[in-house]
């Protein structure tokens, strides 16, 4: 490893390497197969492109986006020059034979390609004469369905890689927790992999999960959590469109300064123009939905505050990694209100795609004709995130093989039928997909209901053994004074409160789920609490039960918090189904 720490300083000008680099240039150099997780920033492309510049071989690295191999691309000519190349649709073909000449001739050693250029014969023909050392997969995640990112191409690299012959496969990636990562591992086909995980600790951030009753409860704490300027620039992720735009315009109010919404039913302008206020300094808070962070680099990111769980661990370390990047210390906050999970389940159960669902998608697109398909996602069905992953599915089931389009078209040729085998490989594809939901699911919720230290749970749970080595409080398990304080709340929100009057709100959830008959499902016993006089109410005489009307004065979002907090501890429990009915469960 001499030969390399000295290569690292003449080419790169490093003093050393960081932590985990050093394990998987070491086994690129030997060429074992390796899997390095790092977080965004922590230098994955060193691992491989030190390697390839000390490899008699040609290293080909596939990155899903072009814009990010040019940028590598002009990185390595000043480090290297004439050593890197890149092969891709956007070039012309003379262009593309020549930097495959050049690689032949072993002057290009380090060659970007485009994951899509695999599925071309002419591509394959020509690299199959130059000797492949390493077949880097860049943003590996992307072979993972449970990963975010879904892309069919991803699925053949493997097949390319052996058939090229290539002596390793390194494949890195941001985004895999253990289980992601065997999954990667397994597509690939790695063969014992070196693995590493490493650097996913960030010293300088403070992690606090803040329970709160109500939704009235948690805007009073995000409003004494914001309330210090030191506490600001801060980014407030919420779950919804109109989310954002309430919370924005209420923590403007409480706050007395002003608060900006984002998300992307905004106008571009008008997004540009929040984003670039938030940028400059000239708002100091923005409430945004997840859509809100892409590109964004601001470094003095004091606060992330999370106004709703977010839907899984990965998301939420993504979001939460905002604050803080230069340095300096900065606070996660995550405000978690039981309620959250039925919204959760919402999107988990929605997402739910069935036989007839692909059916549909699969008849539409074999229906093209010429072994092609070329179709508007809108003409698939209602909703884009089921299309696009119904397509995944069918791609996997090998019935067609999708090829780059825009984002609202489908394209790509017919490669199979949809006959039973076909339907039976979508259906288990269907069923992994949801498996992973839901194991998100009780992971973000382990995470924000468990009593262990924070950022070790946060730690573990993307495989970094490492011991955590904070320069701030830890987290509210660690140093509970983390925790914003809630303010004086008003009279009203007060009897909800475990030893004001909530006792009666209890007692009057569990008579409902008691004597309604019919069964009510969540949102049916909270209508009847506060008096509500819809068809099914009169239908079942629901309005006659001595509990009826009688929290009225509570917002339906206080009432039903509790309802899921009586869920949470288990004296309620839901029968589940397609319409879930409440009932006491045995220990109540
Ligand atoms: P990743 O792909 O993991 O997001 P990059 O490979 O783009 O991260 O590296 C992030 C930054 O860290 C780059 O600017 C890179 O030059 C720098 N870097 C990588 N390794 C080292 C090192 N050993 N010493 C100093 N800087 C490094
Ligand atoms: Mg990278």
């Amino acid at each position: 490893m001499d030969d390399a720490r000295r290569a690292l300083r003449e080419h790169f000008g490093f003093e050393d390497f960081r932590p985990g680099q050093a394990d998987a240039v070491a086994a690129a150099l030997a060429g074992r197969d390796a899997l390095v997780v790092m977080p965004t920033g922590a230098g994955k492309s060193l691992c491989y492109q030190l390697p390839a510049l000390m490899r008699p071989d040609l290293t080909l690295v596939v990155s899903p986006l072009v814009s990010l191999m040019q940028d590598q691309v002009e990185a390595l000519e000043r480090i290297a020059p004439g050593r890197a190349g890149l092969v891709n649709a956007q070039q012309d073909a003379a262009t593309n034979r020549a930097v495959l000449e050049r690689a032949g001739a072993g002057d290009v050693r380090l060659l970007y390609v485009a994951p899509e250029r695999f599925a071309s014969p002419g591509f394959l023909e020509a690299v199959r004469d130059i000797e492949v050392g390493l077949f880097v997969v860049d943003e590996a995640h992307c072979v993972s369905q449970w990963g975010h990112d879904f892309r069919p191409d991803y699925f053949r690299l493997a097949d390319a890689a052996r058939w090229l012959g290539a002596r390793a496969l390194l494949a890195s990636t941001a985004t895999a927790t253990p289980q992601v990562a065997a999954d990667i591992a397994a597509r690939l086909g790695l063969r014992d992999p070196v693995q590493v995980a490493t650097g996913f600790d960030r010293p300088n951030l403070s992690f606090a999960v803040v329970p709160c009753r109500t939704a009235a409860d948690k805007r009073r704490r995000l409003v004494s959590a914001l309330a210090d300027p030191a506490a600001r620039p801060a980014i407030v992720y919420a779950g919804t469109r109109a989310d954002t735009e309430r919370l924005a315009g209420e923590l403007g109010d409480e706050l007395g300064i002003e608060v900006l919404a984002y998300h992307a039913g905004l106008g571009r302008e008008a997004r540009a123009a929040a984003q670039r206020r938030f940028m400059a300094g000239e708002a100091e808070v923005v409430v945004a939905t997840n859509a809100f962070g892409m590109g964004v680099d601001k470094a003095d990111v004091r606060t992330v505050a999370h106004a709703s769980v977010p839907g899984s661990v990965e998301a939420f370390y993504q979001e939460a990694g905002r604050a803080g990047r230069d340095g300096l210390p900065a606070r996660a906050l995550l405000f978690a209100e039981s309620r959250d999970k039925g919204l959760h389940v919402f999107f988990i159960q929605r997402a739910e795609v069935d036989d007839r669902a692909i059916a549909q998608v699969a008849r539409r697109l074999l229906a093209s004709g010429g072994g092609r398909y070329d179709a508007g996602v809108g003409e698939l069905g209602d909703d884009p995130e089921r299309v696009r992953a119904i397509v995944g599915h069918l791609a996997r089931a090998g019935v067609i093989q999708p090829a780059p389009s825009p984002v609202d078209r489908v394209r790509g040729r017919i490669t199979g039928a949809f006959d039973g085998r076909a339907q039976a490989a979508c259906r288990s594809s269907a069923g992994d997909a949801q498996r992973a939901r839901w194991r998100q699911y009780r992971s973000v919720w382990a995470f924000v209901e468990g009593s262990a230290c924070r950022r070790t749970t946060i730690l573990r749970h993307f495989g970094d053994r490492s011991q955590p080595a904070p320069r701030v409080p830890c987290c509210d398990v660690c140093a509970p004074e983390l925790v914003p304080a809630a303010p004086a709340a008003p009279a009203r929100a007060r009897a909800l409160g475990g030893n004001g009057g909530g006792g009666d709100l209890d007692a009057a959830i569990v008579e409902v789920v008691q004597a309604a008959d019919p069964a009510v499902g969540r949102t049916r016993a909270v209508e009847i609490l506060r008096g509500g006089r819809s068809k099914v109410v009169q239908k079942y005489a629901y309005d006659g039960l001595p509990a009826y009307g009688s929290f009225a004065h509570l917002t339906s979002g206080e009432v039903l918090g509790r309802v899921d907090e009586l869920m949470a501890a288990g004296r309620l429990v839901s029968t589940g189904g397609r319409f879930p009915k409440l009932e006491l469960s045995e220990a109540a």
